[in-house]
């Protein structure tokens, strides 16, 4: 684990590289969030990110982020980005504060249960495999309206926008295609239904320009603040 001030070093650079890619963008630089990723680091990890300011941190298992979760009396907005298996819905909604990773209808009414049951509305993301990358969760495109509507409908879900991952790929063209896609896809359904979506996550350490770029809201970068993952 890298100490604070190689990670103040770090975020001051990825902040450089926000900025420059909103300038080129035309947007304005507090247009796009930055989500620390913590997973498969320490909790010190999550402490540097709340020493900057960064108050949410992005996990992908709900073991691991249980276990940093119990060092905290709350302050930090936890959010999930990775897969999560039905059987573990209960337990992700205790802990997390918004999962971007709703990939099934299965899935989304197990968490619309919960939330009830916790007397909470849980503010989610729909994650769309918009570059059909069979290695990848989350819907297909032409799944989302149908998916939309159902989450809508949902009492205790708060349908904040949409995530996607790109696919790894040597050709820039591949991720920008699939980030182009969420945006257009997020534009089309915002009209179609009515309402807001505002969020669009995606970009990471390798392509968080192309993201912002083609309009993320929020980027979730691990490698390029605390370094290589061990796991
Ligand atoms: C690990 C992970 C990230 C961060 O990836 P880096 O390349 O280390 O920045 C972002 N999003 C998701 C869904 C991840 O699982």
């Amino acid at each position: 684990m890298i100490d604070f001030s190689q990670f103040e070093e770090n975020l001051r650079a990825v902040r450089e590289r926000m900025d420059r890619a909103c300038a080129e963008a035309g947007r304005d630089a507090g247009a796009v969030a930055l989500l620390p990723v913590t997973k498969n680091h320490p909790v010190d990890a999550v402490d540097y990110a709340q020493r900057c300011g960064l108050r949410a941190v992005g996990e992908n298992r709900v073991q691991e982020a249980a276990d940093k979760h119990s060092c905290y009396d709350g302050g930090v907005y936890w959010e999930l980005i990775g897969h999560l298996q039905s059987n573990k819905a209960q337990q992700a909604v205790a802990i997390f504060d918004r999962i971007q990773s709703v990939d099934s209808l299965k899935l989304m009414r197990r968490l619309d249960r919960f939330a009830g049951e916790a007397g909470k509305r849980l503010p989610v993301l729909l994650q769309c495999n918009t570059g059909e990358d069979p290695n990848k969760y989350g819907f297909a495109s032409d799944e989302m309206a149908p998916v939309l509507e159902a989450a809508l409908g949902m009492e205790h879900l708060q349908v904040d926008g949409l995530m996607t991952i790109a696919p790894l790929d040597d050709d820039s063209n591949v991720a920008k295609a699939a980030f182009d896609r969420l945006r257009g896809l997020r534009d089309a359904l915002a009209e179609q239904f009515g309402v807001g979506l505002p969020e669009l996550s995606m970009g990471m350490t390798g392509d968080l320009e192309i993201a912002i770029a083609a309009g993320s809201t929020q980027i979730r970068v691990g490698t390029a603040l605390y370094g290589e993952r061990d796991g």
